[in-house]
């Protein structure tokens, strides 16, 4: 996990932020909880009301964000995903695990979703080579337990109009996601985007590995 809080750090919450018609993600829109002291990981469970499937994380997420890309997984009616990562090491199927199948094969996030009910599991990257590779993308708010990292950011935010967002309203929704403290982006966050350009220039020999 060093590795994941040295690159990520850590967030910071807000209080209950003003009601506002534009909805963001229905974990988000009404504020959510700092991450909790100690916390390491808990149970996320799929939508079925029976035999769902279970994947049990070892470990506190980092780097939580609302995601506005047509790939991730929202639950019904929301605008944007709320999406983290954790090491793949903490990540591992508990129950109903023949019910899980690969939405894309050929994308680099391999996105494990429930047959019965849509719900994407765990997204996991196979290709070593990809610059978050070791790094597995889960949903915290299937989990009943709290205390998990909180939203940090806002990524991808242009990408919900590729979902049919209307774009006259682009510049509320930057306004909402900044008053709900998550700084909006085109792409990934700063530290990441750094990251990934950081990989791309020890692979090409622009700086020393
Ligand atoms: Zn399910
Ligand atoms: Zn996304």
């Amino acid at each position: 996990m060093s590795f994941i809080s040295n690159i990520f750090g850590g967030g910071s919450s807000n209080a209950a932020p003003a009601p506002s018609n534009v909805k963001i993600h229905p974990k988000i829109d009404n504020g959510f909880p700092q991450a909790r002291a100690g916390f390491s990981g808990g149970t996320l469970t799929c939508h079925c009301a029976t035999n769902p499937v279970k994947i049990k994380v070892a470990a506190q997420s980092a780097h939580n964000h609302a995601c506005g890309c047509t790939k991730c997984w929202k639950p019904t009616g929301a605008v944007f995903s709320q999406i983290a990562v954790v090491s793949r090491d903490a990540v591992s199927v508990t129950a109903n695990g023949d019910k899980l199948q690969i939405v894309d094969p050929a994308a680099a996030i391999q996105r494990y979703a429930c047959k019965d009910c849509g719900v994407h599991m765990y997204g996991r990257i196979e290709n070593a080579e990809h610059p978050l590779y070791g790094l597995d993308f889960i949903h915290t708010e299937l989990s009943s337990e709290s205390g998990w990292s909180p939203p940090e950011f806002a990524a991808f935010v242009s990408s919900i109009i590729e979902s049919g967002y209307p774009p006259a309203k682009m510049d509320a929704v930057r306004a909402r996601l900044s008053d709900l403290g998550l700084q909006p982006y085109d792409a990934l966050s700063p530290p990441i985007m750094d990251l990934i350009a950081t990989h791309a220039a020890k692979k090409s020999g622009a700086l020393a590995a």
